[in-house]
């Protein structure tokens, strides 16, 4: 009922996407009685991805950062909304890190499964969200709330049929290049551990935090 409203403060405060869904056998168990999400995503700049080629650079890095802290400010918007109509929402932060070593390099709730189930997009072979309209190249936000929200198609399907170009560009050779299907485990498509422990071979970028070549790689961010 209030999904309108939500998704119009939202893009005025800086959204370039929002989705609302109903989370049902994907809600996060450590927080059962969040049974809804609002995925707020936005665009990275193509000129700052275009400065990876081989490795990550300070641009992407700042860029990266700058652009989670937007995501977290207009999170912080849209929690006072539905505070404001009596519901709880509860922020996943854009960049997630958790000291859980049971659940290493999973946050409290993945974005991209509130994103896959608004139809915001798919997931990749690169392991990433893919939008029709920006490509790979996104970073998102979550609200998890009790508020009741009108969900949207959910967009299961992975488009990338045979391309294999993110899975050639990984130096960590963490991509399978399989086409993921709902419900698989992650590292049917993607090894988590491979990834992080490529990334922290480009310490002077960022202390080790990101890489970017399987996005930047992607020929669907030459959409934008
Ligand atoms: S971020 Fe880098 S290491 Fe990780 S999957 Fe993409 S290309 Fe490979
Ligand atoms: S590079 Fe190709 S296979 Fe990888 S995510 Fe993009 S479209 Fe899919």
């Amino acid at each position: 009922m209030y999904e309108k409203e939500l998704e119009k403060l939202l893009t005025e405060k800086g959204a370039d996407m929002v989705g609302f869904s109903y989370l049902g056998d994907s809600v996060s168990p450590d927080y059962p009685q969040y049974k809804y999400a609002v995925t707020i995503l936005r665009r990275l700049s193509k000129a700052v991805l275009d400065t990876i080629d081989g490795a990550p650079t300070m641009a992407y890095f700042q860029h990266y950062r700058a652009t989670n802290a937007r995501l977290d400010s207009i999170t912080l918007d849209g929690i006072s909304f539905i505070e404001d109509m009596g519901y709880l929402a509860l922020p996943v932060a854009a960049s997630q890190s958790t000291p859980d070593k049971k659940e290493e390099y999973r946050g409290i709730f993945p974005h991209k499964t509130g994103a896959v189930l608004s139809g915001l997009g798919y997931i990749g072979k690169n392991g990433l969200l893919l939008t029709e309209k920006f490509g790979s190249a996104v970073r998102m936000a979550t609200i998890l709330t009790d508020m009741p929200l009108e969900p949207q198609r959910p967009m299961l399907e992975c488009l990338c049929g045979d391309c294999m170009i993110c899975k050639n560009a990984c130096p960590a050779g963490a991509i399978t290049g399989e086409i993921y299907v709902p419900g698989a485990p992650r590292n049917t498509i993607f090894d988590a551990k491979k990834c992080s422990e490529h990334m922290k071979t480009y310490k002077n970028i960022g202390r080790g935090a990101v890489c970017g070549l399987c996005m930047a790689a992607c020929p669907k961010n030459k959409r934008m």
